[in-house]
């Protein structure tokens, strides 16, 4: 038997936002296609290269799902909900790397039954997929539940042309109706929670701002999806639903997150997500990653961190 064994560490990581705990935790990692498909516009042979340049293999691109529980402010947050149990939808195969919010929260140590906010950037089926278990019960039965009106109305709709996103949203986000605040961009909707509308990936695509005695961090959900491929931020990217609308909105939004030095939470980024954004061209950025830290703020006085 290797001495070494296969399996790789609970995806959780622990850090703090204004003093209070919170936990990146991983849904897994979710392929989302060879390069060549992902920059429609792009011609292939630059795309390879930017990958070579970046230490970075060809072929499918795994991206990561980062999603976040904060304390904030007195409430037990959980941003995006990851896959589900919708990793196998039909035909539509998503792989056996996603789908693992749960097992991940529980080796985190967070019950679910003590989420008191479910808080989603948009309505696709990795950020609200995992609101409803395979047999029909909700996941975190004890929470609130917000996303964006204009996300709720376009996915649910009879009318939705994308029939698999139309499942997994009225399969997801009806169940919970009677506890879901629709919100609208610009609205603290919690003590210290403030979306920002941000449409163009989909129509009523939200990112949060998070303030916990006077530290903030922004969530931004799929704003962007990868730290290379698109640090020419007009670049147009294959899953956002108005490629146009998307680069504009991303370029403006990047621009503020960079000038204002807010410190970032990226969904599909390299785990665990965190770092800022630097202004690197007109349209370009790049994305320097925060130093995961091992031995911050240990013990003593806090019970959330303390080392094994
Ligand atoms: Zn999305």
């Amino acid at each position: 038997m290797a001495a070494i064994p296969f399996h790789q560490a609970p995806h959780y990581y622990r850090f703090m936002i204004g003093g209070a705990p919170a936990t990146v935790v991983s849904d897994g990692v979710l392929p989302i296609g060879q390069a060549v498909k992902l920059f429609p516009n792009v011609d292939y042979g630059v795309i390879a290269k930017e990958l070579e340049a970046n230490f970075l293999p060809e072929g499918e691109v795994l991206a990561e799902q980062n999603v976040l529980v904060a304390e904030v402010n007195g409430k037990t947050v959980l941003f995006d909900t990851g896959m589900g149990c919708l990793n196998r939808y039909g035909e539509i195969h998503f792989g056996d790397t996603c789908g693992k919010l749960l097992h991940n929260l529980s080796a985190a140590g967070i019950d679910r039954f003590k989420i008191d906010a479910v808080v989603m950037t948009h309505g696709h089926i990795d950020h609200c997929g995992g609101l409803v278990a395979e047999d029909g019960s909700l996941n975190f039965p004890n929470a609130v539940y917000y996303v964006s009106k204009t996300e709720f109305d376009f996915w649910t709709s009879v009318d939705q042309p994308n029939a698999m996103q139309r499942d997994v949203a009225r399969r997801n986000l009806l169940p919970v109706q009677d506890k879901l605040h629709l919100i609208d961009g610009g609205e603290e909707f919690l003590p210290g929670i403030t979306a920002l509308s941000t449409p163009g990936h989909a129509p009523g695509h939200m990112i949060f701002l998070i303030q916990v005695a006077g530290q903030e961090l922004a969530f931004l959900g799929d704003l962007i999806h990868h730290h290379v491929l698109q640090s020419d931020c007009r670049r147009e990217f294959a899953f956002d639903g108005e490629p146009i609308q998307a680069a504009e909105t991303r370029v403006r939004t990047l621009r503020k997150l960079a000038v204002e030095r807010v410190w970032c939470l990226v969904f599909h980024f390299p785990w665990p997500g965190l770092g800022h954004f630097v202004q690197d061209g007109d349209d370009r950025f790049r994305f320097l990653p925060s130093p995961v830290k091992m031995l911050d703020r240990i013990g003593r006085d806090d019970p959330h961190l303390v080392w094994p």
